[in-house]
């Protein structure tokens, strides 16, 4: 059991219709870790300037998370990212983005790193992506996020470092966009012949969709009624998925089977949508496992659809 993650550690600046923040911790590798700690033992790779103070450190680490291999660049500035939602808050609207010691980063993984059972390549450029696979001594599982961004400027890259994972997270806009394919079935089939043997298409607030050799799933986002700050859900869905999957392996070494996949969609799905009802990762925070287990047992009551009148509540 050993999970690692690569990807922006990050200030983000977030306006929502419901209010605003000034550089909060963020980035793509902090939500993800944070949602997978509450699973497995985690380790995050990626570079922080003399901003990152140990305070924020603190927040990965108290929730177990092992930073050994935050790499600290003297004299540099933390990635920064500001953005804004409408009332669509599916759609993030970019105001700013400051590279700063994300523009330079060369992953240093630490032979700990290296060696994870599974491998999370976060939203970072794709070569990079290749870079840090490659380096790692054939996880059981390795997935991989991207974004917008890298599918018009980096395509053939990303294609690449695709065909070399088995399991691709991206939203559904990204699947499409990526293959060119308006159809998501199709799309999804496109890309698991590019490599992966599993591609999840999160769908935002509407949930995510689940596409394997063997068939499809997919799970609702969680009904909720107060959604503050969806920055960071997909990486929180991704957290959750990928911690599930890592945390629940059996002691016979199954593999990643069909069951488990189901099982994690119902957790990325239940973490996302804690990350969602607060700024930053304040919620995810505070978040105690007794209430993902309740909430996956809501997620198991909404699904069920061959019930009893009497028992359909
Ligand atoms: P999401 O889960 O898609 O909402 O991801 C949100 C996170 O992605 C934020 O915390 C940002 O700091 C981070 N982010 C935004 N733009 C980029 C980028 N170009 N590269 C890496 N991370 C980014």
């Amino acid at each position: 059991m050993s999970l690692t993650v690569v990807g922006s550690i990050a200030f983000d600046s977030v306006r929502t219709p419901f209010g605003e923040r000034e550089r909060m911790l963020g980035g793509s590798a902090v939500h993800f870790a944070l949602a997978a700690s509450f699973f497995t033992e985690v380790r995050v790779v990626g570079p922080v300037g003399d901003d990152f103070t140990d305070e924020h450190v603190a927040v990965l680490a108290e929730r177990g998370v092992i930073t050994d291999d935050i790499e600290r660049v003297p004299g540099g500035e933390t990635f920064f990212w500001r953005g804004h939602y409408e009332y669509d808050m599916n759609v993030a609207h970019t105001d700013e983005t400051e590279l700063n010691v994300f523009g330079g980063f060369e992953p240093k993984l630490s032979e700990e790193s290296r060696s994870a059972e599974m491998l999370f390549l976060g939203n970072i450029q794709p070569q990079l992506q290749r870079e840090v696979r490659a380096s790692c001594d054939g996880p059981r599982f390795a997935a991989l996020d991207s974004m917008n961004l890298w599918i018009e400027n980096d395509r053939e890259a990303l294609i690449a470092a695709i065909g070399e994972v088995d399991c691709v997270v991206l939203n559904d806009a990204e699947v499409r966009m990526l293959t060119d394919q308006p159809n998501l079935a199709r799309a999804a089939r496109q890309l698991m012949e590019m490599g992966p043997r599993v591609v999840v298409a999160k769908q935002g607030e509407y949930g995510a969709a689940l596409f394997t050799e063997s068939g499809f799933f997919a799970i609702p986002g969680y009904p909720l009624e107060d959604v503050r700050d969806p920055t960071g859900a997909g990486d929180s869905f991704a957290g959750g998925f990928l911690g599930y999957l890592d945390g629940c392996d059996r002691a016979d070494g199954a593999a990643v089977d069909e069951s488990a996949l189901r099982q994690a969609m119902a957790y990325g799905s239940a973490l996302a949508s804690f990350n969602v009802e607060d700024f930053g990762t304040d919620r995810v925070r505070r978040l105690t496992p007794d209430e993902i287990e309740e909430r996956l047992q809501d997620f198991r009551r909404m699904t069920q659809f061959d019930v009893a009148p009497a028992e359909a509540k």
